[in-house]
């Protein structure tokens, strides 16, 4: 291992969306003493998508009337614009941001993973592969893509966790399990039926019948449409079989064949491996008891700046988000705060003018101070009924 001793004023861990895009927002704050490192490539979690999976919140280049395309991690760019396509494939999108990288002239260095954070004599030390890193403030932006909830009931490591899977197309066999009735199991099960194989999927819940208003919550709209399309194409429509209300707690594999137990202990079989859709863990990591949690295990961050509240100068960006029991899962929601985050520390860096020079994010709505606004999705009107009913997605 290098020995090498790297200094900063400011430290973002992971370029992804949300490390660039406080990054993108630090220097337009003008924060210059920074730098941006991950442990793979920028864009790695979407250049490890699978093939077939494409954003599900659309892209639109709306930017010139003051509605930043819902993809963008800057206010002056838009996938839609850059990629030519409304639902970007995750390459794709790894493209975008490269492209916003290069744009705003961010220093990056891949390569260098961070295993470890401490502040002491009021510096943080961030143990990586390459030595340590010091630095006056963190934030930390590490995603949650490369921590898959793969030890959730015993047996869980036996399935194959859809974050793992390259392409659907190269799974062996005709019939296939999906556990977790979310995006990503819903997904994994639509792709395998185009392929032509049939699909059992188990959801504790029966996310497909969900009217909640927010997308962090229920099925997003693209979903609920590519779910309807395959059940008017009735060739299609019988080799996906939705099973509801169904909590897998156990898999036990024996000679090629994997027995699934649900809360009620009964005993269901799959041929192929199952395949485990149910999520990341928080993102945190290492740097996990750096921050309070509350009541419900979930990290607390402070309302002014999204910093730990045990730890001054320590920062977070991205979908392990959370305020008033809101989620900002989503890139349009995460972003929010990236010129809030971004004030607070040129601010304290004692930058001036930094609120002239970060109205563009307050303007499209990437310096959201007022967290009232994020935690209401109730929608004025109620939903049409011209939709199919959603009951006719169960099986
Ligand atoms: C299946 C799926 C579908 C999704 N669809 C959508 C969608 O349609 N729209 C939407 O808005 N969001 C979507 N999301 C959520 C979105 O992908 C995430 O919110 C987004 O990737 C989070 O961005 P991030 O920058 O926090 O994390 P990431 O994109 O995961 O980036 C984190 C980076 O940190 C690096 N890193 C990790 N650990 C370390 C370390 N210890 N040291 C150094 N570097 C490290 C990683 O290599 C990575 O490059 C989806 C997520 C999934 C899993």
């Amino acid at each position: 291992m290098s020995e090498e001793i790297l200094h900063t004023g400011v430290l973002v861990i992971g370029a992804g969306p949300a490390g660039l895009g406080v990054a993108a927002a630090l220097k337009r704050a003008g924060v210059n003493d920074l730098m941006v490192i991950d442990a793979r490539e920028v864009g790695a979690a979407f250049r490890n998508w699978p093939r077939q999976m494409s954003l599900l919140t659309p892209s639109f280049h709306s930017n010139s009337f003051g509605l930043t395309d819902l993809n963008a991690i800057d206010p002056e760019t838009s996938p839609a614009d850059f990629l030519r396509t409304q639902h970007p494939e995750g390459r794709h999108y790894a493209d975008y941001l490269q492209a916003v990288a290069t744009h705003h002239q961010l220093p990056v260095r891949t390569g260098i993973r961070v295993s470890a954070l401490r502040k002491e004599e009021g510096q943080f030390i961030a143990d990586s592969n390459k030595g340590n890193i010091v630095a006056d403030y963190v934030v930390w932006a590490a995603g949650q893509f490369f921590s898959p909830r793969e030890d959730a009931f015993p047996g869980a490591h036996h399935a194959l966790h859809s974050s793992k899977v390259e392409d659907w197309s190269t799974l062996e066999g005709d019939q296939f399990t999906v556990i977790g009735g979310y995006e990503s199991g819903v997904d994994a099960a639509l792709n395998l039926v185009a392929l032509g194989k049939s699909v059992r999927l188990l959801s504790r819940g029966e996310p497909w019948s969900s009217d909640h208003p927010d997308p962090s919550r229920s099925l997003s709209p693209r979903t609920l449409d590519r779910l309807r399309e395959l059940l008017r194409a009735s060739d299609k429509a019988k080799n996906l079989d939705l099973v509801k209300n169904t909590d897998v707690r156990q898999i036990e594999e024996c000679e090629g064949w994997w027995t699934l137990r649900d809360q009620d202990d009964i005993p269901s079989v799959s041929k192929t491996r199952p395949i485990l859709a149910n999520g990341f863990h928080s993102g945190l990591g290492p740097i996990e008891p750096l921050f309070d949690h509350d009541k419900n295990g979930l990290p607390v961050f402070s309302e002014e700046a999204d910093e730990s509240t045990l730890v001054p100068g320590l920062f977070y960006s991205g979908p392990a988000l959370v305020h008033r029991n809101a989620l900002f899962c989503f890139i349009y929601k995460f972003r929010a705060r990236f010129g809030v985050i971004a004030l607070e520390i040129a601010t304290r860096l004692g930058k001036s003018e930094v609120d002239e020079k970060l109205m563009p994010y307050l303007k499209a709505g990437f310096m959201n101070t007022d967290l009232d606004c994020c935690t209401n999705c109730e929608c004025a009107i109620d939903p049409t009924d011209s939709a199919p009913e959603p009951e006719s997605f169960a099986s």
